[in-house]
């Protein structure tokens, strides 16, 4: 593309930082970097028309980790790594909410629930016993028990007698906390060009050079923002891991209010707007999900149809509204990657299944490294 004078001149020269991904961790570290420079040139390039990884596509769960996560978690990592994450996660939702505000977030403490389906019998024994355990581990974190057991009130079917639950858990409206960051980032000065998509780089003695399809141009430093795609341009271990969502039709006089975890967090379900939201079954097939392509199959959303009959919605009659999925970026260790690649360049990738708890701090600790 030929810019002209007053295009290059404008936007394309003397660029400080080049961010790439618009999603929660572009979008923080965008504010941070802002807040630090306020003078510094920013601009965001974003693939797709809207953010289009999963930052728009995800459940609104501000969650730390269902008590059966929290096990696994325990059998990989030490205590100490496991109260650090779920440290990281407690203070990040704390960021989230202190950066957008509760109301913005449509932020709703309703608490969440594991299920545990019959089959899983002796799963749900085993979180029992070391429900004290857990709670005495996470006491720094939430000053009260974190996990205890609650009574099946929404007549679920097919699960064991009890959920166990987590007080502190919350629901966001996604949509909204999107639209609130993408207009403080705005808001803020920074430029953010969508339908542009980086597809290489390569470093100067004093910054790097970016190429799109389109154009090329010159910034001091960049930052990568692009977890499930993160692959396509770096040699990071991160694999892109899509998740496949469905939401019903307005539910008359629908009762269930909460999130909910199910099948060691590999389902997962909420009430939004008299509708239940409901997603998951990558563990039906892992190979087909290892994709960063959207889309959607009808092994996963069949079975995510049946579990709505028969265990979620048993009693009550619902059509299916709109299904979609999201991309999500995951590795061996639960852990982010936030580090420098070179002199110019960092990535701050691999959220997992915890964006909306851990988005916000680690694009400030990516604008921090910077
Ligand atoms: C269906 C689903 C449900 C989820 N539910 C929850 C939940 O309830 N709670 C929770 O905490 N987390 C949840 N997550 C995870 C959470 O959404 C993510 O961890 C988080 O959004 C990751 O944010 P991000 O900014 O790192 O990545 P993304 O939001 O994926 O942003 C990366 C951006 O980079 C852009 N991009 C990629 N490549 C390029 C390129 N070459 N050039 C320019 N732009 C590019 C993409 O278009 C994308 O917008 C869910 C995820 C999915 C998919």
């Amino acid at each position: 593309m030929d810019l002209s004078y007053w295009e290059y001149k404008t936007w394309f020269s003397n660029i400080d930082f080049t961010i790439i991904g618009s999603g929660i961790v572009g979008l923080n570290c965008a504010l941070e970097l802002q807040r630090k420079h306020p003078n510094a040139k920013i601009v965001i390039l974003e693939k797709g028309l809207l953010p289009q990884g999963a930052s728009t596509k995800n459940a609104g769960f501000a969650c730390f980790g269902s008590i059966s996560e929290i096990r696994e978690d325990l059998n990989q990592h030490s205590e100490e790594e496991v109260l650090k994450l779920v440290q990281k996660r407690w203070d990040g939702i704390q960021l989230l909410r202190k950066n957008i505000g509760d109301k913005a977030l449509e932020y709703q403490r309703l608490g969440g629930h594991e299920l545990f389906r019959n089959a899983d019998k002796a799963l749900y024994e085993n979180c029992l016993e070391r429900l004290d355990d857990i709670n005495k581990l996470l006491l720094p974190v939430f000053n009260e028990p974190a996990f205890q057991q609650h009574p099946n009130q929404f007549g679920f079917k097919k699960i064991e007698q009890n959920y166990i639950t987590n007080p502190f858990e919350a629901q966001i409206n996604t949509g909204s906390m999107m639209q609130s960051l993408l207009q403080l980032v705005q808001a803020s000065g920074v430029t953010i060009f969508n339908s542009m998509s980086l597809e290489e780089f390569s470093e100067t003695s004093d910054g790097v050079v970016v190429r799109t399809a389109d154009i090329e141009f010159h910034t001091k430093k960049l930052l990568i923002a692009t977890n499930g795609f993160a692959s396509k341009i770096l040699k990071e271990e991160v694999q892109p891991a899509r998740a496949q969502v469905l939401i019903t039709k307005p539910i008359k006089d629908l009762k269930i209010k909460g999130t909910f975890h199910l099948d060691k967090g590999y389902y997962y379900f909420r009430n939004i707007d008299d509708r239940i939201l409901f997603g998951g079954g990558r563990n039906l097939d892992f190979k087909t999900e290892e994709t960063s392509e959207m889309g959607i199959t009808s092994l996963i959303q069949t079975k995510l149809e049946t579990l709505l009959k028969e265990t979620i919605l048993p009693d009550i009659s619902f059509e299916i509204e709109h299904r979609w999925s999201g991309i999500m970026g995951m590795g061996t260790k639960k852990r982010p990657i936030v580090k420098h690649l070179s002199n110019h360049v960092a990535c701050g990738v691999r959220l997992g299944g915890m964006g909306i708890a851990i988005g916000s701090l680690v694009g400030k600790e990516l604008a921090d490294i910077t």
